[in-house]
């Protein structure tokens, strides 16, 4: 029987997506040979790219805006230096939220001048920062939408003149937002689209070209764009699998449809999280994340109790990251209500229990 899985990330996906990625593994849509052994100048395969990247600038509605979609690897680390080699001539912003954002930061003062504009750092990053100041002249302000760590997520995005730049690996997809309001967006792929291995890419054109080093050309946005993401080997599966999650989004409703089950899901764990004695959340309350929730046991006493029941219970990957402890519920968009239900009757039953 499949685990409810809560993995922080690589994640869940989809159980179509799983079917259909293991089919084209062995046979892409009947052409006799595997996805993995085409060549990615192949027809099939450049049918793919195009897909994926037309599929995630429609469901972000940034069509015809001047956006391009761009499937890189490196992950969403290697973000945060391609960000500051293309962007940062000055100075540029970051609102530090989180061990990513801290990471983003000190890579971008490898390349340049990059400016803490407020942190929360001083409360184990369990908050969101409000009404800090944003300095002028900023080349750009670097957000993270979503902490995957502390379970925060930005709820309104501050209102600069600054390009903004977000960090959206681990909630993209998962609820509305105006995205035209973003100059620049990037997620690893692995936890609402597919595999680890490719990272999303989302930037609009006319913030490109504006500084004056050079840019090797693997690291410049603008190779990838002339290339149309294919300037060298993509990761073709990561690429293929994003696609079909991408598809099966599309299919569902798209992030509106999506985001109706995300609330759903993050109001049954955090009323539990609130209602239950034996539980606390981690992240304040106006900051908590939908995608995911990081919560203690009252008593760590019962601790190797809660543990037992919960594996019991079919449920995996738990467990809270090392800078927070406790536990972390992971609720990315492929994991179902049903799933979330699983895991608030074990937390009640541990109440029932002790
Ligand atoms: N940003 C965020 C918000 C993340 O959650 C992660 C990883 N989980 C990263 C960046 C780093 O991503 P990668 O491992 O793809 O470099």
């Amino acid at each position: 029987m499949k685990k409810h899985n809560f993995s922080a990330g690589p994640c869940i996906l989809p159980a179509e997506v799983m079917q259909k990625a293991a089919e084209a593994v062995l046979e892409l849509d009947g052409i006799g040979l595997s996805l993995i052994e085409i060549s990615h100048r192949s027809k099939e395969f450049v049918a793919v790219m195009e897909k994926a990247r037309s599929l995630a600038l429609e469901l972000l509605n940034l069509e015809g805006k001047g956006y391009q979609a761009l499937y890189l690897q490196g992950g969403a680390s290697l973000q945060f230096a391609m960000v500051a080699y293309n962007l940062l001539e000055n100075k540029a912003g970051y609102l530090n939220t989180g061990t990513w954002s801290d990471k983003a930061l000190k890579e971008a003062n490898i390349i340049g001048s990059g400016i803490e504009v407020a942190s929360s750092k001083d409360k184990n990053y369990n908050y969101i920062p409000k009404g800090y100041t944003i300095p002028e002249g900023l080349d750009y302000l670097h957000l993270t939408s979503n902490n995957t760590i502390f379970g925060t997520q930005i709820k309104e995005f501050p209102k600069s003149d600054a390009p903004l730049v977000c960090d959206m690996s681990s909630d993209i997809f998962s609820r509305q937002l105006d995205f035209s309001k973003f100059d620049l967006i990037y997620a690893g792929a692995q936890k609402n689209m597919g595999p680890a291995g490719t990272t999303l890419v989302i930037v609009k054109e006319d913030l490109l070209g504006k500084v004056s080093r050079k840019i090797p050309s693997m690291l410049n946005y603008k190779t990838h764009i002339s290339k149309d993401s294919m300037f060298n080997t993509p990761a073709v599966f990561p690429v293929y699998v994003s696609m079909l999650t991408l598809q099966w989004l599309k299919d569902l409703g798209g992030i509106d449809a999506i985001e109706e089950v995300n609330e759903k899901k993050a109001k049954l764990i955090y009323s539990e999280i609130d209602l239950n004695p034996l539980f606390k959340g981690f992240a304040a309350k106006e900051d908590r994340s939908n995608m995911n929730a990081t919560f203690s046991l009252t008593d760590e006493k019962l601790k190797d109790t809660f543990d037992a029941m919960w594996k019991e219970a079919g449920i995996n990957g738990l467990n809270g990251h090392r800078s927070v402890g406790g536990y972390r519920a992971s609720m990315y968009n492929a994991l179902t209500l049903e799933s979330v239900g699983v895991l608030v009757d074990v937390m009640s039953d541990l109440e029932r229990k002790a």
